[in-house]
């Protein structure tokens, strides 16, 4: 089949739904491309104040005041020892409702972004995995896809926006990825019921807990249910390289032993989910747009989740590529300088 559109969206996690709905906000046609279908699972599950202001654009503020995420006011830290720190609360530094955000599942946060494009206006097709980019020239003009009976389809847009995460289809088809040298880090993670968690208001504090001799760090993001997000990251090497035993579990053990700050919290907890990982997910592309394309959310890159800024980098790049997008399509300019206005000075903000 063959379709034709102004802005084709490969990739429907929260970079994609943000480009995709902000750009049919000013009348547009959209097709975005998601080869799952959702709810499917992500990490990724604690967001930041930041995120505000996006979420105000997408019209998406109700729907986060109305669901049942966990509300979030602060963070924590504990020390290799195990000492707790003061609570930092968002809104000591900041009076304002933005100070007030969300620990979310990601299935349903992530499904509910993609509700509300398809509200907007934007064609949502599940099951529709992008096999292929396709060129004129420099200018990248479409992409082919498949779905799941295996027929292929083919798609014709004025700006193709990859929003794909780390499958970086067109960072890498386009020799753009740049691993970073140092960081290096992986993760191991898994999720728990019943575990410690603080009443009120630092109900749904992010903890940090640092392991000792500072290998590594635990994150802890109390979700709604009863149920405690709880993953360590520490460089590769030291996590998987240099380890006899490669299995999660055993892996996540050894460093729950080490970790004076989360063995208390889980003790008398019950696992209710596989532990999982990721490894070397430290990169970023030497360019953010060319002639037809512009790199948003994860596609572009991601460091470190220590800071807890992946989904608000993927809300951000979103709307700048958007706005990007729309004043191209306004004025008949999707050259690369257009779309990529804006866009290096976020990614430089965040990533350096
Ligand atoms: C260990 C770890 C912990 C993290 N913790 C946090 C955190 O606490 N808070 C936070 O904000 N961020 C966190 N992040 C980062 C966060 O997960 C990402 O930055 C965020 O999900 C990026 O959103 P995205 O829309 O760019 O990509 P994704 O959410 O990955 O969405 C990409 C979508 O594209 C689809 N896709 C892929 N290939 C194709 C294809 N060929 N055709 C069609 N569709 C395709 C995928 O199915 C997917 O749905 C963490 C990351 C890691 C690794």
């Amino acid at each position: 089949m063959f379709t034709e559109t102004d802005v084709l969206v490969i990739g429907g996690g929260p970079s994609g739904a943000t480009t995709a709905t902000l750009v049919a906000q000013k009348g547009f046609q959209v097709q975005l491309l998601e080869r799952e279908h959702f709810p499917r699972y992500h990490i990724g599950e604690s967001l930041i104040p930041e995120t505000f202001w996006v979420l105000e654009r997408l019209g998406m503020l109700p729907k986060m005041r109305n669901s049942r995420f966990v509300n979030k006011h602060s963070v924590q830290f504990v020390s290799e020892h195990g000492k707790l720190s003061e609570p930092f609360y968002f809104n000591i530094h900041k009076p304002h409702e933005s100070s007030q955000t969300w620990q979310v599942y990601r299935q349903q946060f992530d499904q509910m972004m993609l509700d509300n494009a398809r509200d907007t206006g934007v064609v949502v097709q599940e099951g529709m995995r992008v096999t292929e980019i396709l060129f004129e020239g420099q200018r990248i003009v479409g992409a082919r896809a498949m779905d799941e009976s295996g027929a292929k389809h083919e798609f014709r847009a004025k700006v193709v926006v990859d929003a794909a995460g780390q499958s970086c289809l067109i960072q890498d088809r386009l020799g753009l990825r740049e691993w970073d040298p140092v960081l290096k880090k992986a993760a191991v993670w898994t999720y728990w019921k019943g575990a410690y968690r603080d009443a009120g208001r630092d109900e749904g504090a992010t903890i940090v807990m640092q392991t000792q001799g500072k290998k590594g760090w635990f994150w802890y993001i109390p979700l709604q249910d009863d149920v405690i997000s709880v993953g360590v990251v520490a460089p590769c090497d030291y996590l998987f390289t240099s380890r006899a035993s490669k299995d999660f579990e055993t892996i996540y053990a050894d460093e729950v032993a080490k970790c004076p700050g989360v063995q208390p919290r889980i003790a008398n907890a019950e696992r209710v989910a596989p532990y999982r990982a990721a490894k070397e997910y430290s990169y970023r592309s030497k360019q953010v747009a060319g002639d037809g394309w512009v790199l948003v959310g994860d596609a572009f890159g991601f460091l470190d989740p220590l800071y807890s800024s992946g989904v608000l980098l993927a809300l951000k790049s979103g709307a700048y590529a958007a706005d990007a997008i729309v004043a191209g399509l306004q004025k008949n300019d999707t050259s690369a300088a257009q779309l990529e206005h804006g866009a290096p000075i976020l990614w430089r903000e965040w990533t350096v």
